[in-house]
């Protein structure tokens, strides 16, 4: 079974591509086969992956507009995991997207019969509530959210709830919220911690156990074209990520018990324990 998975979240720089680029590296070192989608025009996440975003032939627009198969058109990176790339073409795509019937169902049509040879799907979203966005939600079995826990960051979490219930309505019932990811968490600032005590309070299960703390090999390693995983596997970014795709997997298998489709993978979960389980000491 294929779970495709939206990192979503409509506040600008709040980790989502740092997001969807360490965690489809953590889940393909862990044995899965992932296919990261770029569904941002910023192709950020083709180019953290090592992929030059001005140097694709075919990208995602030939994919949701021009029917190419998706075959065709991935790319493999170093981090073990293929890519769907992005570029500025997609811009174009999203206005004829517009006009097109179904349109927010034209990726689900497209994933329905492409993404089998798939363990995950990760769809790296841009910053904006747009029919890109919708397209992601409609396609995707969960939800992940990455947040900061500053001031505001609850505030634009409400619109993008309500929007995931406009898409359970409207198509897609069954989304999940995969998880909330608390990033560039700094445990020793003081309102970092209560708006992560108020996630919990209102969320509770629904926050993932793992907090990616602030860590600069995390911002260095796109500028390498590099996982943090590959680029520096010791840092607190990378062994963070780790543990979210073991959190994630946990998740699944425990959701699957009974089935027969538990794809086991090599290395355990992390630890089930206190919150957080990265990035509490500062260190
Ligand atoms: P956008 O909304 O523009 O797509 P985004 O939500 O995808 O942004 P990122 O691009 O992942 O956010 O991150 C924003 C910036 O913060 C980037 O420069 C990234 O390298 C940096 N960053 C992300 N996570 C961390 C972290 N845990 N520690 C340090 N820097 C980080
Ligand atoms: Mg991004």
């Amino acid at each position: 079974m294929t779970r495709i998975i939206a990192v979503a979240n409509q506040k600008g720089g709040v980790g989502k591509t740092t997001t969807s680029v360490n965690l489809s590296a953590s889940l393909a070192m862990s044995g899965g086969r992932v296919l990261l989608i770029d569904l941002d025009p910023q192709g950020n996440a083709t180019m953290g992956s090592g992929i030059d975003k001005n140097e694709v032939a075919l990208s995602i627009y030939d994919w949701l507009l021009e029917d190419v198969p998706l075959r065709d058109i991935v790319q493999k990176c170093s981090g073990s995991f293929e890519l769907l790339p992005s570029n500025l073409d997609l811009t174009a795509a999203e206005v004829n997207l517009l006009q097109a019937d179904g349109r927010e169902f034209q990726m689900r049509e497209k994933l329905a019969t492409q993404a089998s040879p798939y363990d995950y799907v990760i769809i790296d979203c841009p910053p904006s509530l747009s029919i890109l966005t919708v397209n992601a939600l409609m396609a995707a079995n969960g939800v992940l959210i990455p947040m900061q826990c500053e001031y505001y960051a609850l505030e634009g979490l409400s619109a993008l709830l309500e929007t995931i219930e406009g898409v359970r309505g409207h198509g897609n019932p069954d989304l999940q919220i995969e998880g909330i990811l608390r990033t560039m968490y700094d445990p020793r600032n003081g309102l970092t911690r209560d708006v992560s005590r108020q996630l919990i309070r209102y969320f509770g299960d629904e926050v993932f156990r793992t907090v990616v703390p602030r860590n600069v090999r995390l911002a260095e390693a796109p500028s390498h074209g590099l996982p943090a995983i590959l680029y520096d596997r010791t840092s607190r970014g990378a062994v963070a990520y780790m543990a979210l795709a073991g959190e994630l997997r946990q998740k699944h298998q425990q959701e699957t018990i009974g089935g027969d489709d538990i794809d086991t993978v090599a290395g355990g979960p992390p630890e089930s324990g206190e919150v957080p389980t990265v990035g509490q000491d500062g260190s």
